[in-house]
């Protein structure tokens, strides 16, 4: 539900309210007779929470409370709601089209920091110089009494006004200094308030449109039409890494602006460089506002209301900013829309991408659609002439694509045995890095090993909790569980009772030993590492980045890390270590995933004045995502994916919802996931539009102690099986101990 009926007779009795001091908890609360038929969802109230009075804010209604003995809603803390009508109905779309509470679905649409009025605008003090003429026949003698406070004098005089702090800092003196000051008259301290801007203190160079090339300038002339129009429409704008689709997205930005509207451009968060933030800042200013996760509470909740107040009317965030206030929004870019972090992992599971365009058809505004390789979805909806094609084929900049070398590791040895890094790679590196050039080596796992294996009796250590095996970790000397976290010590030996074997055989080879085994072979090399192992605080990764731009490392190693986005024009050798890592994944997604991937991480390589060099090392030299990945052949590969998809009943050919059952009890989960099943079953009856299978255990079948099945349906329209699975959902008594997950549009399966 979202906003009840106005008659006061109809109006349900109770508010869903999420109060400030527990921001993750919803409570009952009776609304008061004067309030019903005003009360609106995104409304702050007043509530009592148990001996004082607190701040809250309304998630939705309900005709009746599990709980008796409810206290009322003492009264409104602010005029009017935080969401527009819009954003509420974008929110009720959301809970209902992936099967999830209202109450997730507005907390989803309201950052925290904005929510809880405790961040609210932080007031500080401000120091004002008094008259000059007045204060300056003064200062002799204070010079002489009181040398610090003409100190402090001199400096604020010499500008206009100064933060407190500030002042303190620069002049060296205390709070109290400053008071005496004030008791004198010679300043005053008035509060004000000042915003957190995280860009401040950075400079940013104004930019100025390119002279588009003609494929860039057809791909704008969709986009600004659609802008122009006022309705809903899709571009897809596929162009292959460097050919200047950011230069797409910033003019066609300014088209907007330049109609009195307001803009959004997600990116995933990993991409969400300095780098980038500079390109959008270079163009657009003191228009911009920046949403992701690395800002504080403050800063998020100041950005926010810099969009809302409409000061700020460009956006650049990650999948979360899809939500910001914007006025009068003309304008939605979703670049690299293929990639999987715009879908969130936790209720309200929903696709950023995808609700991109129901917030465009929400405002009537247009949505593009960018990558290098896009998801077999969107070509399909361009198929169907639901999105509209525009195509950038050449580099911007004249560069030249990448020459892609496949290396066969079959025929690979180093001193007779199997090695990690081909002739070729080695070689190129030698050569790359002589030369004064940078190389980027990207491997799909972290840590040492995979995992130990005993080689006497097969034995893998695995996780106590979680049915996979522990990565072991040389520098830390831990074995480590990639879900949970755990770590233990590697054991002495084989705890298998009747074996006790003393060595362990290391299996699989991660990022960690990538790193030692070339400082092996290049001792005098600068080689750093980029996982989530070493990228701990949130400063590591731009610090890397900074020292790589500088040229203060010469070999980059990393997983996902450094695939996406990075602009390095002294990059000339990028090499895939691994291919297979990613090639074998048990998922109908693996080819496409490993295809963009591939082609993600080539365009890393050659975007400076020399021409660039991409090797990929594998076991598996024929799979079809390495030769179109080699060829970049994006065509041949799509059409032959989804010439399979459409074979097999996949997606983009179905709409697939995976439901998922956990908890503790494997016997509760096999009988709760039974009967959840039974029931659908009974409800669909024969309809043959519904695919569904029953419930089995999910292949990673324990993750922290829970227990874990799935049930996978697949239908041509989602509604067909989320409206009956609500149905049953809602009407059946299930043991509160096992949790149930709908993923609608899922996108892993694991
Ligand atoms: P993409 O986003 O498609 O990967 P970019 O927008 O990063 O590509 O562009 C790659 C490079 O080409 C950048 O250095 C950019 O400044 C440059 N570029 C883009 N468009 C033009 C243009 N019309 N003329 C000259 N250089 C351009
Ligand atoms: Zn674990």
């Amino acid at each position: 539900m979202s906003n009840p009926p106005t008659d006061k007779a109809s109006f349900p009795p109770i508010a869903r309210v999420v109060v400030d001091v527990a921001l993750d908890k919803e409570f009952d609360y009776l609304i008061p007779v004067e309030m019903r038929g005003k009360l609106l969802t995104g409304m702050q109230v007043k509530v009592p929470f148990g001996r004082r009075e607190t701040e809250g804010f309304v998630l939705g209604f309900k005709e009746k409370s599990d709980f008796s003995g409810l206290k009322s809603i003492s009264g409104l803390a602010q005029e009017g709601a935080l969401l527009s009508p819009k954003i509420m109905e974008l929110a009720k779309w959301m809970a209902d089209y992936y099967v999830a509470p209202i109450e997730h679905a507005v907390k989803t649409v309201l950052p925290g920091a904005v929510r809880k009025r405790g961040a609210g605008f932080k007031k500080q003090l401000f120091a004002t110089p008094g008259e000059k003429s007045a204060i300056e026949s003064e200062l002799v003698p204070l010079r002489r009494q009181a040398p610090k406070q003409a100190a402090a004098l001199d400096i604020l005089l010499s500008g206009e006004q100064m933060l407190m702090s500030d002042l303190v800092r620069a002049a060296k003196v205390t709070h109290g200094t400053l008071r005496s000051l004030e008791k004198k008259g010679f300043i005053q301290l008035t509060e004000g308030v000042q915003g957190r801007d995280p860009l401040a203190n950075q400079e940013f160079l104004r930019t100025k449109d390119l002279k588009l090339n003609s494929e860039q300038s057809d791909c704008l002339g969709k986009i600004n039409v659609g802008i122009d129009s006022g309705n809903l429409k899709v571009v897809l704008l596929h162009g292959v890494t460097g050919s200047g689709k950011t230069e797409v997205y910033l003019q066609a930005l300014s088209h907007a602006l330049a109609l009195g509207k307001g803009a959004i451009v997600l990116v995933p968060e990993i991409a969400l460089t300095p780098q980038t933030v500079e390109r959008f800042r270079g163009r657009f200013g003191e228009c911009l506002a920046v949403l992701h996760s690395h800002l504080s509470d403050g800063e998020r909740h100041d950005e926010w209301h810099r969009v809302k107040r409409g000061e700020a009317t460009v956006v650049v965030g990650a999948r979360s900013a899809l939500f910001a206030p914007v006025k009068n929004l003309g304008l939605i870019v979703v670049d690299e829309e293929h990639e999987s972090t715009y879908k969130q992992e936790e209720s309200p599971r929903y696709h950023a991408r995808d609700l991109a365009v129901m917030r465009g058809h929400l405002e009537g505004c247009t949505v593009v659609l960018g990558s290098a390789t896009p998801s077999v979805e969107s070509l399909e909806n361009v198929h169907q002439g639901k999105y509209e094609l525009a195509k950038l084929g050449i580099r911007a900049d004249d560069r030249q694509l990448p020459l892609v070398k496949v290396v066969d590791m079959r025929h690979q040895r180093y001193e007779g045995k199997p090695t990690l890094f081909s002739n070729d790679l080695v070689e190129g590196i030698r050569l790359r890095i002589n030369l004064g050039e940078q190389v980027m080596l990207f491997l799909n796992r972290r840590g040492y090993s995979k995992n130990l294996t005993c080689p006497e009796c097969g034995f893998v250590p695995e996780c106590p909790d979680c049915s996979v095996a522990l990565t072991y970790h040389k520098r830390l000397g831990y074995l480590r569980c990639h879900f949970c976290g755990h770590a233990e010590r590697v054991p002495d030996r084989c705890p298998q009772p009747d074996c006790k074997a003393e060595d362990w055989q290391y299996m699989g080879s991660g990022t960690e030993k990538i790193e030692n085994q070339l400082a092996r072979i290049f001792p005098h090399a600068h080689i750093r590492r980029m996982d989530s192992d070493t990228m701990t605080s949130k400063h590591a990764y731009h610090h890397v980045l900074g020292a790589f731009r500088k040229g203060e490392i010469d070999i980059l190693i990393g997983t996902q890390m450094i695939a996406k986005g990075l602009h390095f024009p002294n990059v000339t050798l990028v090499g895939v270590v691994n291919a297979d890592a990613t090639l074998h994944m048990p998922d109908f997604r693996a080819g496409e995933r490993a295809f963009q991937l591939f082609t993600q991480v080539a365009g890393r390589a050659g975007r400076g004045d020399v021409a660039g060099e991409v090797l990929i090392q594998t076991y598996t030299p024929t799979h079809p995502a390495v030769q179109a990945a080699r060829r970049g052949d994006f065509d041949v590969f799509i059409d032959e994916e989804l010439e399979a998809r459409k074979m097999l009943n996949y997606p983009p050919y179905c709409r697939l919802i995976c439901v998922h059952f956990k908890g503790e009890n494997e016997q509760q989960v096999d009988f709760v996931s039974g009967q959840v099943f039974n029931e659908l079953d009974r409800l669909l009856g024969e309809n043959p539009d519904v695919n569904l299978a029953p419930p089995v255990p999910s292949p990673i079948a324990r993750i922290q102690k829970n227990y874990r099945y799935q049930m996978i349906a697949r239908v041509p329209r989602t509604k067909l099986f989320t409206v009956p699975l609500r149905h049953v959902l809602d009407g059946l008594k299930l043991p509160r101990q096992v949790q149930i997950i709908v993923d609608v549009d899922a996108i892993s399966l694991m």
